[in-house]
């Protein structure tokens, strides 16, 4: 291994290769040199840009939350894909949220939210409207069930691993330097106030400090003297809960030869998003494999003719280890049940899949995220000179949270965006809405 030559003091640190990091440095570079300054921002990566969540990424990139600022948000982060669409991989093909009635009421006030921020989606609600809006897209779709359609004009989806390096591109182009290989293992203080970071190939002196660590949330805590917890709720209904908890999002490639999700006239299909209350039967053998709420997604492959998608997944506790981290850990992918889920929901949604038994070409894998407590980010100071950024899962299509916090830092001026992405909503109640669906993300 050649030695990593760090520089002595840098102006800017950043910890962490994945979108968040890079995005913050890349607009904290930005920024810096608008004003006349120096883009003095490095980013610190203990392995390579993308080894996180960031690199494995289902990259769907979609509006559809019930908090309202995570419409906000998104409606912003979507410009940065528009702005680059080439270089991210960014796929505009739309993005479909197919509910039963239990989800109806989230799927019109998401509307709402889109119509208020001018994110162009169109809602359909009642049987025979989401029968018709569904047939116009597909003319074999089954909509048995199906009482709120929303589509989302301006979602769809980004190549992971392209996204990071095109975020990695810019950052450097506006003057940033990435070191891959190097990992904080400590800070130095002077006061409260971090004065330098430790890492395995040097200490480097810094005036600010931004940390976005991914799954390794629990570390850059106890790194900055904190425990790994969060009070949530006030008074006598106040309980500890941990900083976060794994899940294992269970997604997988999938191909059946000469079958693909084009809909009519070879229109490009949308991401879909499926939540079912209907029993689901295995489409090989007709067992009921689920009578309780469920859901799937999908969306088109890399290469057009496979179809990547996803089903619920399955909560790892907080106590996961999360290292050796990615697909090649058996422990962190999804297995052959998910194959038989997702076939079968594919073949409930598309009547084109249906009784395909063996013939499809399954290969599960996805992998582990990290959820706060209320399963939203957290972009906030955690000492006067260090800013953290949580992960909650949604990351990859929020990219504009780099570009707010990096305001934040060089203004120091609260950013109205990031304003309800704070620690202090976990002991005040002010936490965001939870959605109705199956899924622990919505
Ligand atoms: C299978 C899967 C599918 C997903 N699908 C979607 C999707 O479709 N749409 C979506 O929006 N989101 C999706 N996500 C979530 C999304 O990928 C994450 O929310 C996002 O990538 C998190 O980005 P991050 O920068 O916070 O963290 P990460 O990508 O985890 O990056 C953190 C980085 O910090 C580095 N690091 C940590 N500690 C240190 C240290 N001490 N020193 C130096 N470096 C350090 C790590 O090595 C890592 O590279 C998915 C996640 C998974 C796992």
């Amino acid at each position: 291994m050649p030695t990593i030559e760090l520089p002595d003091a840098a102006r800017f640190i950043v910890i962490g290769g994945g979108v968040h990091g890079l995005s913050s440095a890349w607009h904290l570079a930005k920024e810096l040199t608008d004003r006349g300054e120096k883009p003095d921002v490095i980013v610190l990566e203990k392995s390579q840009i993308g080894a996180g969540a960031s690199g494995i990424s289902g990259g769907i990139v979609r509006n559809y939350y019930r908090s309202e600022a995570m419409t906000d948000l998104i409606a912003e982060s979507v410009g940065i894909f528009e702005s680059d669409p080439e270089g991210f991989g960014f796929h505009q093909v739309g993005y479909l949220a197919v509910v039963p009635e239990a989800q109806r009421e989230d799927l019109e006030a998401i509307a709402e939210r889109q119509r208020e921020v001018g994110y162009d989606s169109e809602l359909a609600t009642g049987k025979s409207d989401c029968r018709e809006y569904l047939e116009w897209l597909w003319p074999d779709v089954s909509s048995d069930g199906v009482q709120a359609v929303l589509h989302e004009k301006r979602s769809g989806w980004a190549d992971a691993i392209g996204t990071v390096r095109n975020l990695a591109r810019h950052a450097r182009e506006a003057g940033v330097q990435i070191f891959e290989g190097v990992e904080v293992t400590g800070l130095e203080y002077s006061g409260t106030e971090v004065s330098a970071v430790i890492t395995g190939a040097g200490t480097i002196r810094c005036e600010a400090l931004l940390a976005a660590p991914g799954l390794w949330a629990p570390e850059w805590w106890r790194m900055q003297g904190l425990e790994p917890v969060i009070t949530v709720g006030e008074g006598d209904d106040a309980e500890q809960r941990p900083l976060t908890e794994y899940w294992l999002a269970r997604e997988g490639d999938y191909v059946l030869p000469g079958v693909g999700l084009a809909g009519n006239a070879g229109r490009a299909a949308p991401v879909v998003h499926f939540d079912h209350t209907e029993p689901l039967y295995s489409d090989r053998d007709g067992e009921l494999i689920t009578d309780q709420p469920w859901g799937i997604y999908f969306r088109m492959g890399k290469t057009g003719g496979g179809i990547v998608g996803g089903a619920l997944p399955l909560e790892m506790g907080p106590d996961f280890i999360v290292d050796p981290y990615g697909p090649d850990n058996p422990e962190q992918v999804a297995g052959d049940d998910l194959s038989e889920f997702f076939t079968s929901g594919l073949a409930f949604a598309l009547k084109r899949f249906r009784g395909a038994g063996d013939k499809w070409d399954s290969n599960p894998n996805g992998g582990v995220l990290a959820l706060t407590p209320d399963r939203y980010p957290v972009a906030d100071w955690t000492a006067p000179n260090i800013y953290s950024i949580l992960d909650a899962g949604h990351g990859f299509k929020m990219l504009a949270v780099g570009r707010e916090a990096a305001r934040e830092i060089l203004g120091h001026r609260p950013s109205p965006l990031l304003e309800p992405f704070r620690l202090a909503r976990f002991g005040t109640g002010r936490t965001h809405i939870v959605s109705k669906s199956p899924y622990p993300w919505t």
